[in-house]
């Protein structure tokens, strides 16, 4: 059967990665939505925001592409078994992945927050740091981007620890798994970055238990999916100093409503979203490598697990 693809994404974006199907591999019909012609010859699908009845609006449908890192946004149980969901891992996310984390890393543990208020009042005053080779820095989540920030952070010096579900081993970092050895990854966390996925298991993960169990006045950086973080909890605890500082780039409900108190705090850096986005060139690539890949009978790389839900 031939191999047709329907892209449901930006026209923009839709239209560079035809052409780039196009030259590097014109037997597959490259179809953009919402031209999508006899839907029954649909063996490939790409998109952002899930089609509710996709199993009967796309019966021969084999790969299910989304066009970001993470696939939360599906439901799926509303996907045939037998569709293949793939998460897009373009070099563009993995390289913006890595900056942002620096960066945000970087902020809280120089205190630029902290500076930021200094400034707004015009107040020249030092305030003393510790080393980075002192400062314990822990990644939730030791995939493809976890891995990436803590390659990215190595330079720093900072002491780094990795929490996953199951063991792995990395150089440079002290790993934990499971939830018996959570408590005690994030006891020594000065700095938490969230890069899991978003899943029963860890929604709502970023609660005040887990706080709590944090050193006082540790920092925060969500880079996950915004339902990681109990917001009232984050609110409440670094208003009691247990944390002292939070980067945020996702949100429970994005956009954030211009009222959400994490606007004006002045111990919160909020990014809308921005941390890494998908490149179209770099994605057009993936995608197509993919699609090949496929075509051969070889594995796709980025297929989930659908039992673990990435
Ligand atoms: P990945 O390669 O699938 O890795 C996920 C990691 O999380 C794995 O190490 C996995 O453990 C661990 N994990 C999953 N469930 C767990 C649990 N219940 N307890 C402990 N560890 C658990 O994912 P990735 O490519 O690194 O991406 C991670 C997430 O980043 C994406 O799902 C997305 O939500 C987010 N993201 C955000 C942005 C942004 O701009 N803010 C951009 C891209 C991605 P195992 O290794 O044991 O399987």
């Amino acid at each position: 059967m031939k191999a047709v693809f329907l892209c449901k994404s930006g026209q923009e974006r839709a239209h560079l990665w035809r052409e780039h199907f196009g030259r590097a591999a014109p037997e597959i019909e490259f179809r953009i939505w919402p031209d999508v012609g006899d839907t029954g010859s649909i063996r490939y699908l790409v998109l952002w925001e899930p089609i509710d009845d996709i199993a009967t609006e796309f019966p021969n449908l084999e790969v299910l592409f989304s066009t970001g890192a993470g696939v939360d946004q599906f439901d799926l149980t509303k996907i045939p078994d037998d569709v293949r969901v793939v998460r897009l891992l373009d070099p563009m996310i993995i390289a913006g992945m890595r900056e942002y984390v620096c960066h945000a890393v970087l902020t809280l543990h120089r205190d630029f927050l902290g500076y930021r208020q200094s400034q707004a009042v015009a107040d020249w005053r030092p305030v003393e740091t510790r080393p980075a080779n002192e400062t314990r820095v822990g990644v939730m989540g030791l995939g493809t981007l976890g891995r990436a920030v803590l390659d990215a952070l190595q330079p720093f010096a900072y002491s780094l620890r990795a929490w996953s579900q199951s063991p792995h081993d990395v150089d440079g970092v002290q790993c934990f798994s499971g939830s018996e050895q959570l408590q005690s990854f994030v006891s020594d966390c000065d700095i938490l970055i969230c890069l899991l996925p978003l899943t029963a298991a860890t929604r709502g993960i970023l609660n005040r238990d887990l706080f709590d169990a944090m050193p006082r006045g540790s920092g925060l950086i969500n880079v996950g999916r915004g339902a990681h973080l109990v917001e009232d909890a984050l609110l409440a605890a670094l208003s009691d100093g247990q944390i002292s500082g939070a980067v945020l780039d996702v949100a429970g409900d994005e956009p954030l409503a211009p009222e959400h108190p994490f606007w004006r705090h002045p111990r919160i850096q909020l990014t809308p979203h921005i941390a890494s986005v998908t490149g179209t060139e770099s994605a057009a690539a993936v995608l197509l490598d993919n699609v090949l890949r496929h075509e051969r009978g070889e594995r796709m790389l980025g297929v989930i697990d659908r039992g673990l839900g990435y």
